[in-house]
C-alpha cells in the first residue's frame, strides 16, 4: 500500500515511540481509548493490548480494511470516516465511551482541529497524547514570556507537555519535519461559565491582535478605551503599563475579564 501524501500518512516505524505514547496516555486495562488515524495499526496493534476497548477513525478505506483484517480483536472497533465531520457525542455515548483517552498519531495540517474539537466541547477525553510537528509542540507548551493564542488556548483546558521528540526518520515515509508527542491532561476543574470563558477567549484575541505592541495598546484600541484607564486597571490587578499580552499565564487573563 503507498502511502497517500494528501491525507498525511507518515507511518510510525520505531516501537520505542509506541512505548513512549502508551506510556503518556497511563492506558490501563480498563480504559477506552479512541484513536485518530490508525494507518497500517503500529500502534493499535500496541493499544488494542493495553486497553478495555479501542475505537479507531481511519479516513482511508483501504487501511480501514486492512485494519479489520489484520488486527482482529474483539476489543477493536474500526470506523471508515473523517475524524472532523463525526458526530462524536453520539458515537461516544452509543458505545458507553464516558471517560476514554485520544491517542492521534494524526496529519499535521488538522492538528489545530483535532485540539478544538476534544477541547472545547462537553466530550472532552480525560488524557490527549498527539503527535504533533515540533514547533507546534513547543508553542503549545509555552510558559510565560512565550504564551500566544494556541498555548493560552490549550492550557486553559488542559497541562500540555511535552513527551519526547520524534525525528523524522522514525517514519516510513519520513515528512519533511521532525515531530513530538504531546501529552494533554484535562483539568477536572477550572472551566468558566459560558459567557465568561466566551470572554476570556474574546479578550485573549483582542491582547494579541499586534504582538509587538504592548497590551495596554491592544486592550485600548481593542476595546476602544482610553489608555490610561487601561493602564490603570492593569497596574490594579498587579501588571504594569509595560506589560505585553505573551508574559501572561491562563491565571492572569482569567483575574482581567473581571474588569475589561
Ligand atoms: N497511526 C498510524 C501510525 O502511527 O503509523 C498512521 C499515522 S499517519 C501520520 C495519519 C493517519 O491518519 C493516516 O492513516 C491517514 O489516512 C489518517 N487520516 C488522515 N486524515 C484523517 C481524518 N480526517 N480522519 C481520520 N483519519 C485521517
Amino acid at each position: 500500500m503507498k502511502a497517500k501524501k494528501s491525507l498525511g500518512q507518515n507511518f510510525l516505524i520505531d516501537t520505542a515511540v509506541v512505548d513512549k505514547i502508551i506510556e503518556a496516555g497511563e492506558i490501563y486495562s480498563d480504559d477506552n481509548v479512541l484513536e485518530i488515524g490508525p494507518g497500517r495499526g503500529f500502534l493499535t496493534k500496541a493499544l488494542v493490548r493495553r486497553s478495555k476497548k479501542v475505537l479507531a477513525i481511519e479516513k482511508d478505506e483501504e487501511l480501514a480494511r486492512f485494519c479489520r483484517n489484520s488486527l482482529r480483536a474483539d476489543n477493536l472497533e474500526i470506523l471508515t470516516g473523517d475524524v472532523l465531520d463525526t458526530n462524536w457525542k453520539e458515537v461516544l455515548n452509543q458505545r458507553d465511551f464516558l471517560a476514554f483517552k485520544v491517542i492521534a498519531n494524526i496529519p499535521y495540517y488538522i492538528t489545530g482541529k483535532i485540539l478544538r474539537l476534544f477541547l472545547e466541547n462537553s466530550f472532552q477525553p480525560q488524557i490527549l497524547v498527539l503527535m504533533v510537528q515540533k514547533e507546534v509542540a513547543e508553542r503549545i507548551c509555552a510558559k510565560p514570556g512565550k504564551l500566544g493564542i494556541l498555548s493560552l488556548s490549550v492550557q486553559y483546558f488542559g497541562e500540555p507537555e511535552i513527551v519526547t521528540i520524534v525525528p523524522r526518520e522514525k517514519f516510513e515515509p519520513a515528512p519533511d519535519v521532525d515531530s513530538a508527542v504531546i501529552k494533554i491532561v484535562i483539568k477536572k476543574e477550572g472551566r468558566l461559565e459560558l459567557e465568561a470563558e466566551k470572554k476570556f477567549f474574546r479578550l485573549i484575541k483582542v491582547g494579541f491582535s499586534s504582538p509587538r505592541k504592548t497590551l495596554v495598546n491592544n486592550l485600548s484600541v481593542g476595546l476602544d478605551l482610553k489608555k490610561k484607564v487601561v493602564e490603570k486597571i492593569l497596574i490594579k490587578i498587579g501588571f504594569k503599563g509595560t506589560t505585553r499580552a505573551q508574559e501572561l499565564g491562563v491565571e492572569d487573563w482569567i483575574k482581567m475579564i473581571e474588569y475589561f
